[in-house]
């Protein structure tokens, strides 16, 4: 039987794995990860490009995946370095007959899996790429992806009608025997340059990295929590581990599929209940989709600071000392340096404080929309290139929101979703005196006030970066 070198991207599971399946069926599996040490390089923003919240869970999903491996008879290979040198090397070394892998849809990603073609060749050794990362295959869409729609409701309403979500592989079981290949241990965190931290008591989730835990948390939020029943109403909280799914970081590499999420979700409705909510998580599953193929449609024009609409009118401007008092939290309006300190200690940050704080910097600073991009890069525990850069281009307006004018009301958006203030206060403990009607203009607070609530703005809590009475006059929805 011939030798076949798995290379596992993001798609660290053995559930759903249909490019895992199809190694099996070509021979002995020799399962291989290599730590890209490119993905850890310092951006032109000054963070690393995986931060280490990210660095964590990959670890930890490497681990998982190696257990995992072990317990089937077979083992994973680990190095560090560059991908496409060390797969060919490998594959050359064992006289593989191909090397398969998970298909990508992003710039650097698809330039690798050209490079390692181009290296196998040389060989004779045939490579095979598969995609497993969507809910719906690209094969399966109505249309040609040139012809994607670009509003999402029209790509929705088209797929939902006239295409089918597959039925999922059966987990791998047997991987034959693996040839022979040094293998590293696993990094620490400080091998690879950070240093380790505690997870911020505060912290919705102390995310675990790993298909077992991505299994758990599925089947804890349908099954054991009955919460997939009321997702719709709940989605757009702030506070703690359930008001929605958090299945993000999982699905981002891969330790969950989607259409094992859907066959859940399928199952629940037929033995518990089907409602809005349950179809609502399909739903934002399909927005996720939609980005992945927004991804293979437009290219390297996803990470154009002209944004897919190829807008060369928009000014964006370089204000650092904004952009950093963003970062850190300091911008003197509750809502977003709520989130934003969320998002500094812990590596997550809610749906909806993503759609605001990314508003906030674009529409309300004007501040280069793809400096945030890289920062959430850098930080997200769920990181997905397709979801990232899509979002950002969508709430920067330079991507597919048929809505040219879409404009976030920082403090009526406060007042609809955090109504009690709670969660400014949570991360926000300098205003926690201060009354939820009087938190979104803070920096209006008279001295006697400020006295009253314990607070004194310039020094306990920095002024505003912006003028806030404008949102109380330009509601403009
Ligand atoms: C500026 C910005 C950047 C973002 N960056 C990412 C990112 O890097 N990775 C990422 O997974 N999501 C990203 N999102 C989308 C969304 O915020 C997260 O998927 C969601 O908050 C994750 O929490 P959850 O799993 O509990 O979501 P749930 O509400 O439980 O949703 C279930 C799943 O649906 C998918 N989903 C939901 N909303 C979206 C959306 N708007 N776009 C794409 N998929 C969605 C996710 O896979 C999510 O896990 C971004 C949104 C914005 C506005």
């Amino acid at each position: 039987m011939s030798n076949v070198v798995y290379w596992f991207r993001n798609d660290l599971r053995l559930h759903d794995n249909e490019a895992l399946v199809r190694a099996t069926n070509l021979g002995n599996v020799t399962p291989v990860y290599v730590i890209d040490n490119r993905s850890f390089a310092q951006t032109s923003i000054g963070h690393k490009r995986t931060g280490k919240f990210r660095a964590k869970f990959l670890l930890e999903t490497i681990a998982d995946l190696k257990q995992n491996l072990q317990k089937i008879g077979s083992d994973l290979v680990i190095r560090i370095g560059h991908p496409e040198e060390i797969i060919a090397e490998i594959a050359h070394q064992i006289n593989a007959s191909h090397v398969v892998l998970s298909k990508e849809a992003t710039q650097e990603e698809t330039s690798v899996e050209a490079e390692l073609s181009q290296l196998l060749k040389q060989h004779n050794i045939d490579i095979e790429l598969i995609w497993t990362n969507t809910l719906y295959h690209p094969r399966d869409l109505p249309f040609q992806m040139h012809f994607l729609p670009d509003v999402f409701s029209t790509f929705r309403k088209k797929v939902e009608s006239r295409s089918e979500v597959r039925a999922t592989f059966p987990t791998v079981e047997n991987l034959g025997k693996m040839a022979s290949v040094e293998s590293k241990t696993i990094p620490t965190l400080a091998e690879i340059g950070f240093e380790s931290f505690e997870v911020d008591e505060r912290a919705v989730l102390d995310f675990k990295g790993g298909e077992t835990a991505g299994l758990q948390r599925l089947h804890y939020y349908l099954w054991e929590s009955d919460l997939l029943k009321t997702y719709k109403e709940t989605r757009n909280g702030l506070v703690g581990v359930d008001y929605s799914s958090k299945f993000s970081a999982w699905l981002s590499l891969g330790c969950l599929s989607p259409r094992h999420i859907y066959e859940e979700i399928k199952r629940y409705e037929s033995e518990r209940t089907a409602n809005q909510s349950t179809y609502w998580l399909i739903f934002e599953l399909i927005w996720r989709d939609f980005y992945h193929f927004i991804a293979l449609k437009y290219g390297v024009r996803l990470f154009k600071r002209s944004g897919i609409k190829h807008d060369m009118v928009k000014e964006w401007n370089q204000d650092q000392r904004g952009f950093n008092k963003w970062v850190n939290g300091e911008t003197g309006v509750p809502f977003i340096d709520a989130n934003m300190r969320e998002f500094k200690e812990t590596g997550f940050m809610s749906n909806r404080g993503r759609q605001n704080v990314a508003s906030f910097l674009t529409k309300d600073l004007g501040i280069e929309w793809w400096w945030g991009a890289m920062y959430f890069e850098s930080l997200l525990v769920d990181y997905d290139v397709c979801s990232n850069w899509g979002n950002w281009n969508y709430v920067s307006g330079i991507g597919n929101d048929p809505r040219e004018d879409r404009y976030f009301n920082i403090t009526k958006q406060a007042t609809n979703y955090d109504p009690e203030a709670e969660y400014m206060k949570l991360w926000l403990p300098e205003l926690k005196d201060v009354p939820a009607d009087k938190i979104n203009e803070v920096g209006l607070l008279s001295q006697a006030e400020q006295k009253q609530y314990g607070v004194q703005i310039g020094v306990d809590y920095p002024n505003p970066y912006v003028d806030v009475k404008k949102w109380r006059k330009s509601a403009k929805w």
